[in-house]
């Protein structure tokens, strides 16, 4: 494969980044304009919407994968021409660091394996992208970005929101506020959930339950909207099917405080379907409703204006964005700390449903 590119770039036949061949001579190569991505975990956001997403990125190619399922192996082959020598498992993937085809290691495992997986990754040198909640603990995403840090890759955190259009009007009219001072935010996010089963986000320590998997997205989103972090947080559970949430709660509330009287108040639940953010400023309001969805994320404001841009695919945007800060060399969309803001709220509002006490968040 690499003396078939190398005879490619001699014999001139890719010019300024554009191939004359056809694109059926290339099902066995890859392109070198592209980052090589390489996925860890191959369930069901890497199967379902990071793979079919990769295929409509610019930026990127899906060239490596690392899993525990060997049966996952010759599908994933097939099905993206992936060749033998860029599969890998958890424990060979060290190895990723001679690999020239790969440029980006990708973490998309449970939560409670997002530390090790993604320091593993960039002590090979590559670039890393974790998914979201970035992990269990704030010690843990502090050992990630220090990690990054000391291997001098980037790091980023699959918060695909923040590379929404609509979303990213919301975050802009945190600085520039059309409707006058935030008084208030609203972020709340759930699924009427029947049985959630046995799955690992219903695990204390593998995933840590709602609040990890999506009540990230309303904490996330109130940073975003305000454009501030809380300094204090108060949060409460509650659990009215003990019976089927038995290590995580079925529901959490929380108030979190930006100072100067600006308050979020926050929820995420099994209990009720909910998906919607809201601003309330001194000259009128906006929300996002749904604020959090694979397919369309759209709202209004006050004054009329529609905030619904609609885009094909949030996944391949966010690791097109993210490609081409590492392509480009600048800072990326969201990075480590802020993945690591929304796990220190996470504990502040665990802290403090076990306490009955406000928690200051230093
Ligand atoms: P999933 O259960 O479908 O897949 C998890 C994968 O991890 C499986 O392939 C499984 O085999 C593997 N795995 C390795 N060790 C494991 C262990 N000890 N226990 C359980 N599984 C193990 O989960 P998913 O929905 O693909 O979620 C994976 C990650 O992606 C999570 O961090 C989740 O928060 C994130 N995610 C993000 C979004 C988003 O919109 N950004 C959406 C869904 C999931």
């Amino acid at each position: 494969m690499q003396k078939r590119r190398d005879f490619i770039k001699k014999t001139g036949l890719l010019l300024g980044g554009i191939s004359i061949l056809p694109n059926y001579a290339f099902t066995s190569n890859f392109q070198k304009e592209k980052l090589g991505v390489c996925l860890v975990g191959l369930g069901n956001y890497s199967e379902n919407l990071l793979a079919p997403a990769l295929q409509l990125t610019q930026h990127c190619e899906l060239r490596g994968i690392v899993t525990g399922s060997p049966e996952k192996i010759p599908l994933w082959q097939k099905k993206h021409g992936i060749p033998d020598k860029n599969v890998y498992n958890y424990k060979t993937m060290g190895a990723i660091a001679d690999n020239a085809d790969i440029d980006v290691i990708y973490i998309v495992l449970p939560t409670g394996l997002h530390s090790e997986y993604a320091i593993k990754a960039a002590n090979t040198g590559k670039h890393v992208w974790c998914e979201k909640p970035m992990a269990k603990t704030v010690e843990e995403c502090q050992a990630i970005i220090d990690a990054c840090n000391k291997n001098k890759v980037k790091l980023s955190i699959g918060y695909r929101m923040q590379h929404e259009p609509n979303t990213k009007t919301v975050i802009e009219w945190s600085t520039t506020k059309p409707f006058g001072k935030i008084e208030t935010v609203k972020a709340e996010i759930g699924f009427k959930t029947g049985n959630p089963g046995n799955s690992w986000r219903m695990d204390k320590e593998l995933g840590g339950g709602l609040i990890y998997d999506v009540g990230v997205y309303s904490i996330n989103a109130m940073r975003y909207t305000t454009g501030q972090n809380p300094i204090s947080v108060v949060g409460n559970h509650k659990n009215t099917r003990p019976e089927l949430f038995k290590e995580v709660e079925e529901t959490t509330n929380f108030t979190l405080d930006f100072g100067n009287g600006l308050l979020g108040t926050g929820k995420t639940t099994a209990a009720e379907s909910v998906n919607i953010l809201r601003a309330d400023c001194e000259k009128g309001w906006y929300k996002l409703q749904p604020f959090q969805s694979y397919t369309g994320v759209g709202g209004k404001a006050s004054d009329g204006t529609l905030l619904n841009t609609y885009i094909e695919n949030q996944q391949a945007r966010q690791m097109d964005d993210d490609a081409l800060a590492i392509l480009e060399n600048k800072p990326v969309m969201v990075p480590g700390q802020d993945g690591l803001r929304d796990i220190a709220i996470v504990e502040a509002i665990n802290k403090s449903a076990a306490t009955g006490e406000e928690v200051k968040i230093y």
